[in-house]
């Protein structure tokens, strides 16, 4: 527990004068409490603090040293609180549809087709730059300073939108050419792209993406997956993202169905597949990944390809993830695994917290072991390894010299945190993401005592309401309880 006291308090922000000749000015500093810095020695300070100067982290440490040689234009008090790495979410996508109007019942490929694919078919680029908005906003309040978007339609509208949340990010547009083993029949006509003009589609995003000029926005390279996508695009589409360093972003191995389908198809299980046609390699993300053999796991692994794991839309989705997911055996063979939320309503919350929580737990259900994965290992996939499965760990995941100042401070002021002994524990089993008191990226404050700095809460939730209907009567659906509704 912090020994801060109220005279050690009043030190952090009045020094005396001969304690000022000796500081460095800086603009940020964060002072005490329960630090968890994520660097390569695990380290976790009882009454740390961090100096920030522009967007970088200059400092970290013991807080009676720190404010010792440091000076901030701003200070805050983090005494009663705990403070990490920001949140990393491997899995995000923007084209959201109306939270919580998903009928119930539906599966991964059914879910797609019957709902969110005409959902996404249905956006303008001014409702998706809202949309894009209300989703960055939701993950900063709930803690999140970086994730990856994996493919969404309007990417200028987007990019204007990412710019305004101040968040971190990797992005690139929706492509698929509707010529993979699902086949092409029950897919909606939107978007339709033979595989050369989906190629020519992803090298514009890279360019965009990187003419846009934002520092915190990278691009990606990303297509569907699901059945959706050709050999050619997805080979094409790897080899882009290697030539390019960027990251090649896809939806793999999602279901028991996608499996079905493809040995249908090719002879092959989806990642055997991919590797079969060498597009398999560390600059490829993949999406849910839930069901795996053993022999699969060692493709991903000699490969050096990453992973979201999203445990909340695999459970929603019923995905199968406790009896075909691999995840002690992935984090055994040391793939780079974030956690995702997925889009809007096979999670029905950005909560990275709650996808900390399960991705512990779960696994030591499946296998009746408690010690499947760890809480450390949550936190990592969360922060510093979740980070690397993005390729960003250059600049985030991590509190350490020389990153990023991308930090989250979770005020520990309510039951959910009390008593506090291990704040890994507390922070993975027990918290909620509400309790993101404090979030920067690259120095910004986004959220301050618990209010979003860069938008208004209430008006972004009038106007989501008001897509949320216009969307839902584009596409026929009346979202109700099952129980009468008076
Ligand atoms: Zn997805």
């Amino acid at each position: 527990m912090s020994n801060i006291t109220a005279n050690d308090h009043r030190k952090v922000v009045h020094m005396g004068d001969e304690a000022r000749a000796a500081t460095t000015q800086v603009d940020l500093l964060l002072a005490g409490g329960w630090l968890i810095t994520m660097n390569s020695r695990r380290e976790i300070y009882r009454d740390g603090a961090v100096a920030v100067a522009g967007s970088k982290i200059v400092a970290v440490g013991a807080r009676s040293e720190i404010i010792e040689r440091y000076r901030a234009r701003r200070t805050i008090d983090t005494s009663s609180m705990v403070t990490t790495p920001g949140l990393v979410n491997g899995h995000r996508h923007l084209l959201c549809c109306p939270k919580g109007a998903m009928p119930e019942g539906g599966q991964t490929l059914s879910a797609l087709r019957e709902f969110i694919y005409p959902c996404f078919a249905s956006l303008t680029a001014e409702q998706m730059h809202t949309y894009a908005l209300h989703a960055t906003a939701e993950m900063i309040r709930f803690g999140t300073t970086s994730f990856e978007e994996p493919g969404c339609n309007h990417l200028d509208a987007v990019l204007e939108a990412l710019a305004h949340s101040g968040i971190r990010c990797r992005v690139g547009p929706w492509t698929w050419d509707q010529r993979g083993a699902a086949g092409d029949t029950d897919l909606p006509d939107w978007l339709a792209l033979d595989t050369d003009a989906a190629l020519e589609r992803l090298r514009r995003g890279i360019d965009t993406v990187r003419a846009f000029g934002n520092p915190l926005i990278r691009d990606a390279v990303t297509i569907e997956g699901v059945g959706t996508c050709s050999d050619e695009l997805t080979l094409g589409a790897a080899k882009l993202a290697q030539e390019s360093d960027s990251l090649f972003v896809l939806h793999k191995a999602t279901s028991e169905r996608e499996v079905a389908l493809e040995l249908e198809a090719f002879g092959e299980r989806p990642l055997q597949h991919m590797h079969s046609i060498g597009a398999l390699n560390e600059h490829v993300l993949l999406n849910h990944m839930t069901s795996l053999e053993d022999f699969e796991v060692d493709l991903v692994a000699e490969s050096g390809a990453r992973i979201s794991q999203n445990p909340s839309s695999a459970l929603k989705l019923a995905k199968g993830t406790t009896q075909t997911g691999k995840w002690p055996e992935l984090l055994a063979a040391g793939v780079p695994m974030a956690l995702g939320t997925d889009a809007e309503n096979v999670s029905n919350h950005q909560d990275i917290c709650r996808s900390m929580q399960l991705a512990a737990l779960l696994p030591r259900d499946a296998r009746r072991d408690p010690a499947a994965v760890s809480a450390e290992q949550a936190l990592e996939m969360a922060t510093v390894t979740g980070a690397k499965a993005l390729r960003l760990d250059d600049v985030t995941g991590a509190i350490e010299v020389g990153k990023e100042a991308d930090i989250t401070c979770f005020s520990t002021d309510d039951f959910d945190w009390r008593p506090l002994h291990n704040p890994v524990a507390n922070l993975v089993y027990g918290a909620t993401g509400h309790s993101a008191h404090t979030v920067i990226v690259a120095g910004q404050l986004l959220l301050d005592a618990k209010r979003l700095t860069r938008v208004d809460e209430g008006e972004l939730r009038q106007a989501v309401q008001k897509i949320d209907e216009q969307v839902l009567a584009t596409i026929g659906i009346e979202p109700l309880p099952a129980w009468p509704v008076l």
